[in-house]
């Protein structure tokens, strides 16, 4: 028997922190999501985060935290949005549980995760698109080049190449989300002209804790001012070599 989520002490939080919970069929998606998890983790090397508390933590609440404060009546939906560098799925995953009626794309550079999301997404009924690819080449292909409202990316990269990597995707006055653990003014200074390059802005810098653990988190609000210069984002290799 695999671990379930215990959903009764999770809904009063949820409630409490996001002011949104999952409905019973949401419920049953997070905690499909779960079991899917832990069963992949036994071929592939997808999380170390496995217990039902720290899961329900690190990767269902600190996905949509890093969107949920941002919507609000005035937010055009439904929203389409990439998240870059997603592994396992997150914060995409939870996000098109939450968010049904958005249209979500999965990019990673890994073909046996893309692989597993596209088993997971039929699993849990959920219309994603999942992308195999870099995101260097993915940011280049008219197809996807400033395409998205909204672009995600967590624990893939330093700040100024997460930049390089999102806000490529975007359309005119989307916003890139960088999700990060600690964050010092410093990082804000170096990545101001970087982000001004892609022809971006940092719009605000969001400070929380997580609800168990108390862990400090920091969202970065990245938006598209300016279409981004072509030669953005640079080749295979160069931004992670070269940062901005
Ligand atoms: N976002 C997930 C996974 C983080 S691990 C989470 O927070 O749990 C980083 C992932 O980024 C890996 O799966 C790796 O394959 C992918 N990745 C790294 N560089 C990439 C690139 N340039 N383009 C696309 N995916 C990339």
């Amino acid at each position: 028997m695999l671990p379930v989520l215990e959903f009764e002490w999770s809904q009063a939080l949820w409630s409490q922190t996001l002011g949104w919970s999952p409905n019973s069929g949401q419920q049953l998606q997070l905690q499909r999501l779960y079991q899917q998890i832990l069963q992949g983790n036994q071929q592939l090397n997808l999380t170390r985060i496995t217990e039902p508390s720290e899961f329900w933590e690190k990767h269902l609440w600190d996905s949509l935290r890093g969107i949920f404060p941002q919507l609000n009546e005035t937010t055009p939906q439904p929203l389409s949005l990439i998240d870059v560098g997603t592994g396992a799925g997150f914060p995409g995953v939870p996000l098109a549980i939450a968010c049904p009626n958005w249209q979500i794309t999965l990019l990673d550079s890994t073909r046996k995760k893309v692989a597993f999301l596209e088993a997971l997404a039929k699993q849990l009924e959920l219309p994603i698109r999942s992308l195999a690819g870099r995101a260097e080449q993915i940011g280049q292909m008219s197809e996807y080049r400033a395409s998205f409202d909204m672009a995600t990316i967590r624990a893939v990269a330093a700040p100024a190449i997460c930049a390089e990597y999102t806000l490529p995707l975007l359309k005119l006055g989307g916003m890139a989300v960088l999700y990060r653990g600690q964050w010092l003014a410093e990082e804000g200074r170096a990545l101001e002209p970087a982000v001004a390059q892609l022809g971006g802005v940092i719009d605000r810098i969001d400070a929380f804790t997580t609800p168990i653990s108390q862990s400090v988190r920091h969202c970065i609000y990245l938006k598209k001012i300016q279409p981004t210069p072509p030669e953005f984002p640079r080749p295979a290799g160069i931004p992670s070599q070269k940062p901005l």
